[in-house]
């Protein structure tokens, strides 16, 4: 190649072609260094053909490239897989890209990385900032910039302690090699249905070609041991395996799971990961030496030359919506995946998304269902428990039937789980004198109390203040009352009810790192905690054998709001929770607390028919038009200028084309109206499922114009409303 088409990485810019020097080997895929204006930006050298390029250039005017680095190229799978997904979800190319190539690792072939940890030596001048950082450093090691964030303090003070000798640099080998996974180290004798599963799945993985599987399984019936045996059949044939999963939490018990049945741990990634971890991981993936990867949504995109395999673990998910930047779905792009790498998809679930059945429906798709738990764990029985007919004591949450549960499971010796998908201790607090509530100066939010850290806390944009002593618009003093329960507040109530017993609080604020995870299920594996009291953190992939009930204290709070498939994420998520139950010898029960105990979804949880909830959710979205059956796009206007945005939403309503494959709605104020200091119009636009709402996004919103001061961002297939 003399000439180059360049996706140089700034997503202000179209492609840019470039003149290749005499001595440079590159092809599509390369990752370049290229010079624009006075400065240098990595790029990634791309078919010309598939990137239409704005500015033709004559060959004699085309600046030179200046360098390309030593990592492989960029596979065309995940080329492919870049158009695709900017095609599909409207965003810029390049923004996509970014996320193939999120570490310095693709650019600089540097085999090391200079970490720093402490010395153990503790220096003469000890200040408060210096003693804090060393207590929280511990034995943990990182770059400058990491200890610092670590330790709450400026990089200075950090710098200041490597000069006096309490910490110390460490080179990192960034190129040190993984163990390789032993498929044959500890393979499981599966029962009949199990192996008829894995059959399957291995001979598909065996003929190299795009298949997607919805692997359909009962919370406890042994998905993982299943499509497990695919990943041994992957890693036989050489070829390399990515696993996601929706949370990272979740990735520290796999590690384990994972070493337990493949003799070492797999690769991780995800966000938690330290610079010279992520390299490390990236190197090995792009050289293709990482047989097996297992991480959040952003491993998807990396650059593995030899893929053989994808599963998607707890498929349903909603997490694996991304909500900010490229508006990707995670398992929906797993499916585009496979198909550009010619590989099987395996969607794993207990409680799969109706969009996913649909798709075995129409013969897409192919179901392996293993309708059992394993061995001789039974499915949990599972009870409502009407909170109008058998409520709570005054100012308590714990209904006296659930309270009875509790006592006899903790005299039998057994565990104990309370859910309640809402972080700290209230989810608002007023005062009782004046009525004053206490909201988010930056969204439209009431602060959340936590009292463990004696703050408020707004949930959407992290914004946190003191808890006050008096109420700051009337003045008075002990009036402020916290209204409606979170995590922290249903352990108050259990330690009132059981001194004994020990809880464990489990949300985002205490389950911060993949250690503290492991610590965690560490206590419960050996039986030190009794009753967990936990958000939707605790309700997947955990495996207590010990733990025996559990209680859902309010069953409706996902039913508020109204979106389209909060009945569907409700049943999915008590369900989940439910799977907690009894999965080991001893039988399982579970409680539900609601207000509605005849709506549809209650009766489905506690009949345990799925099939016809499923069924009657399905044909209510079939008359709506709702996905799967119709499609939805949002256009999310914003910014710190409301006059601004509402004048740009308007702007953009006025101009919608008129078509009668769809309808826009709006724009009207966002629910959420102010959200991180910006005001927020949404429209939406609904249409039937075979038009091109993409094309016509991108011709209606390419006509228009507005000021930089104005956000719009379009997100396909919407799973947040608000
Ligand atoms: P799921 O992912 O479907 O909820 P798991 O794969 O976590 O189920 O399996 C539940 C439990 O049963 C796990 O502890 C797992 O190790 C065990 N298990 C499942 N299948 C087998 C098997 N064939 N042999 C031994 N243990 C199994
Ligand atoms: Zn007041
Ligand atoms: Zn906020």
């Amino acid at each position: 190649m003399t000439r180059a088409r360049v996706l140089v990485m700034n997503s202000a810019l179209g492609p840019l072609d470039y003149r290749v020097p005499q001595g440079m080997q590159v092809e599509p895929g390369s990752i370049v260094v290229a010079p624009l204006g006075p400065r240098q930006l990595a790029g990634v050298v791309w078919e010309a053909d598939r990137m239409p390029s704005d500015a033709e250039v004559g060959d004699n005017r085309l600046r030179p490239l200046l360098g390309v680095s030593d990592s492989p190229p960029i596979p065309a799978p995940v080329r492919r897989l870049v158009e695709w997904t900017a095609n599909y979800y409207l965003s810029p190319p390049v923004s996509v890209l970014a996320m193939a190539l999120r570490t310095s690792a693709a650019f600089e072939s540097a085999p090391t990385i200079t970490e720093y940890r402490a010395t153990g030596l503790v220096p003469e001048r000890l200040t408060p900032q210096r003693e804090q950082a060393l207590e929280r450093i511990g034995d943990r090691q990182g770059l400058v910039r990491e200890l610092a964030t670590v330790a709450d303090v400026s990089e200075a003070v950090i710098r200041g302690l490597v000069k006096v000798g309490a910490i110390e640099a460490v080179v990192v080998d960034t190129d040190s090699p993984y163990p390789l996974p032993d498929p044959n180290f500890a393979p499981p004798d599966l029962s009949p249905e199990q192996a008829g599963a894995a059959s399957i799945l291995r001979q598909s993985v065996g003929a190299e070609q795009f298949q997607t599987f919805l692997l359909d399984g009962v919370t406890g019936s042994g998905k993982t041991e299943v499509y497990f045996e695919a990943v041994a059949a992957a890693l036989a044939s050489g070829k390399q395996t990515l696993v996601l999963l929706p949370e990272i939490a979740l990735t520290e018990p796999f590690l384990t799971r994972f070493a337990k049945r493949f003799g070492c741990e797999p690769v991780a990634w995800h966000s938690g990961l330290r610079t010279s971890q992520r390299r490390r991981a990236w190197r090995a993936i792009a050289s293709g030496e990482a047989m097996v990867t297992v991480g959040a949504r952003s491993a998807l995109f990396l650059p593995y030359p030899n893929l053989g395999l994808i599963v998607v673990d707890e498929a349903h998910e909603t997490s694996f919506k991304q909500e900010d930047g490229v508006h990707y779905h995670a398992r929906d792009v797993a499916v585009m995946r496979g198909y550009f790498e010619e590989c099987p998809v395996i969607l794993a679930s207990a409680t799969p998304a109706i969009e996913t059945r649909h798709q075995v429906e129409l013969g897409r798709y192919e179901e392996l269902k293993l309708p059992v738990r394993f061995g001789t764990a039974e499915m949990p029985r599972i009870e409502a428990i009407d909170l109008i007919a058998e409520p709570p004591e005054r100012g308590r949450w714990l209904s006296p039937r659930l309270v009875k549960a509790l006592e006899e499971t903790l005299a039998r010796g057994e565990q104990s789980l309370l859910f309640l998908n809402r972080r700290g201790y209230a989810p608002l607090t007023l005062c009782r004198h004046c009525g004053h509530r206490f909201q988010c100066p930056n969204c439209t939010a009431w602060m959340v109390e936590h009292r463990l850290i004696r703050r408020l806390s707004c949930h959407h944009c992290g914004h946190t203040e003191q808890t006050p002593e008096i109420c700051p618009e009337c003045q008075s003093e002990d009036t402020l009352v916290a209204c409606g329960p979170g995590v922290e507040r249903i352990a108050d109530e259990v330690a009132a009810l059981f001194p004994d017993a020990r809880s464990a609080v489990v949300t985002s604020d205490t389950i911060w790192s993949p250690a503290r995870a492991a610590e965690f299920v560490s206590r419960m594996e050996h039986c030190e905690i009794d009753i967990v009291i936990g958000t939707q953190l605790v309700t997947k992939g955990y495996h207590f054998p010990n733990l025996t009930l559990v209680g859902v204290i309010d069953a409706d709070l996902g039913l508020d709001g109204g979106d389209l498939r909060a009945s569907e994420r409700t049943f999915q998520q008590i369900m989940q929770v439910s799977g907690r139950a009894g999965r080991g010898e001893k039988p399982g029960t579970v409680y539900i607390q609601t207000h509605a105990p005849d709506a549809q979804v209650m009766r489905a949880l506690v009949s345990g028919d799925a099939d016809s909830f499923y069924a009657a959710e399905t044909e209510a979205r079939r008359d709506a038009g709702a996905p799967p059956f119709g499609r939805y796009a949002a256009i999310i206007v914003s910014s710190e200028d409301k006059a601004a945005a509402e004048e740009v939403a308007r702007m953009i309503g006025r101009s919608a084309p008129q078509r009668d494959e769809m309808h826009v709605y709006g724009p009207a104020p966002a629910p959420l109206a102010m959200l991180r200091g910006r005001h927020r119009f949404r429209l939406l636009i609904h249409a039937r499922r075979a038009f091109d709402v993409q094309d016509m996004i991108r011709e209606w919103l390419g006509g228009l114009n507005w000021s930089a001061r104005v956000r719009v961002a379009v997100d396909v297939d919407p799973y947040s409303f608000v």
